[in-house]
C-alpha cells in the first residue's frame, strides 16, 4: 500500500528563518512553539513527515558541517521525523538536488512508497511551490517565512492553500 507524506522545507516553515542568514547552529534554531503538536497530529493521522531543505551553507563554508548534523540529529529526534534530505549545494553547482530541482523529493517519494496524490509539501518560497508542482503534490504556502501575501502576485504559480503557519495546517488537511 503507498504511503502519504506530508513534504516540509525547514527554515521558514518548522523553525524562523532568519533574513540574510543561516541557521548556522543548535543554539540559533528557533522552533515555532505549534511545531511538535501539529506534527505530532499528522504523524497519528498516519503521514510520513519528510523535510526537504535547501542547505547552501555549508558549501559556502558557513555552516560547519557537523553543527548541521546535530541540528538535523535534534529535529529527527524531538519532531520524530521520518527522514531529513539535504541539499548542500550552491546555486553554481549547478547540482541535481537544490530545489526547485526534485531529485531529493523523488528519492523519498521512492523511499517511503508515497502516493503524491494524497502528499502535500508545505514551503514558504516559491522554489518550494516549483518543487511541489513539478510532481503534482498539493503546494501549501505558510506566510511564517520568507515570503509575503504581496509576493505571490509576481507567481506565475500559485499555492493551492495559503496559511499564516503550519498551526492551521489542520484546517485544510482534515
Ligand atoms: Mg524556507
Amino acid at each position: 500500500m503507498l504511503n502519504k507524506a506530508l513534504f516540509l522545507d525547514r527554515d521558514g516553515v518548522i523553525n524562523e528563518y532568519i533574513p540574510n542568514n543561516y541557521t548556522k547552529k543548535l543554539s540559533e534554531l528557533y522552533l515555532f512553539n505549534y511545531v511538535f503538536k501539529v506534527l505530532k497530529y499528522f504523524k497519528g493521522k498516519g503521514f510520513k513527515l519528510i523535510v526537504i531543505t535547501n542547505q547552501a551553507g555549508i558549501n559556502k563554508g558557513i555552516i560547519n558541517y557537523k553543527d548541521f548534523v546535530l541540528i538535523c540529529k535534534y529535529l529527527m529526534y524531538y519532531l520524530d521525523l521520518d527522514a531529513i534530505y539535504f541539499c548542500p549545494h550552491k546555486d553554481e553547482d549547478n547540482c541535481q538536488c537544490r530545489k526547485p530541482k526534485n531529485l531529493l523529493l523523488k528519492k523519498a517519494i521512492q523511499r517511503f512508497n508515497i502516493d503524491p496524490n494524497l502528499s502535500y509539501f508545505i514551503g514558504d518560497s516559491y522554489r518550494d511551490l516549483l518543487i511541489a508542482k513539478s510532481l503534482n503534490i498539493k503546494f501549501v504556502l505558510v506566510l511564517s517565512g520568507q515570503t509575503k501575501l504581496k509576493d505571490i502576485n509576481n507567481w506565475e504559480y500559485k499555492p493551492d492553500y495559503i496559511i499564516k503557519n503550519l498551526k492551521y495546517l489542520r484546517k485544510i488537511i482534515k
